[in-house]
């Protein structure tokens, strides 16, 4: 039993020898998903993302770790790649996080927050009757930040699950919000 749920991550990992090293022994990878089987659908859709950003791309990429830590996804990875592949591969892992955080652990259904002692992210009928974490308003909002030339670049957003993608929030709005 134990074996056949881990079965769809040893294909992930076999399918993408690309992503997760060492290849050819998935035992043996460095990056083996430690996440429940609901993630699945977004893990695959990450590492289809993934290949097509590196596609082109004369650098490496390698997946580090991937597991979940207080409710959500995490997808720790360092590459050797162009600033344009590497911030593609970059929004990949970005949707795939988002949609860890509305998407159940267990069984892939829509998922909240919930607390009591662990943070875990499920839906009503896998809470375990767990008290679901109030997100303050505003919170929901996605900030990225980086650089750019040395200018200092600030995006807002807010994840939209349906579309599975990312929907710019005017950051002026949301400061107004936030006083
Ligand atoms: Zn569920």
């Amino acid at each position: 039993m134990a074996r056949l749920k881990r079965e769809w991550r040893v294909a992930l990992v076999r399918a993408y020898p690309d992503l997760f090293h060492p290849a050819g022994d998935p035992a043996a990878v460095q990056a083996f998903p430690d996440v429940g089987d609901g993630w699945r659908d977004l893990l695959e859709r990450a590492c289809a993302r993934i290949r097509a950003a590196i596609l082109a791309d004369s650098g490496t990429f390698r997946a580090t770790q991937i597991k979940e830590k207080y409710g959500t996804l995490r997808f720790y990875w360092d590459s050797g790649l162009s600033p344009m592949a590497a911030s593609r591969a970059e929004e990949a892992i970005d949707l795939a996080e988002a949609r860890s955080a509305c998407t159940c652990e267990v069984c892939g259904e829509v998922g909240q927050l919930y607390g009591d002692g662990w943070l875990t992210t499920r839906c009503m009928a896998h809470a375990e009757k767990r008290s679901p974490v109030e997100v303050r308003p505003g919170f929901e909002i996605l900030i990225k930040e980086w650089s750019v030339r040395d200018r200092r670049v600030i995006r807002c957003r807010r994840y939209d699950r349906e579309a599975d993608r990312f929907i710019e929030v005017d950051p002026t709005a949301f400061a107004n919000e936030e006083t």
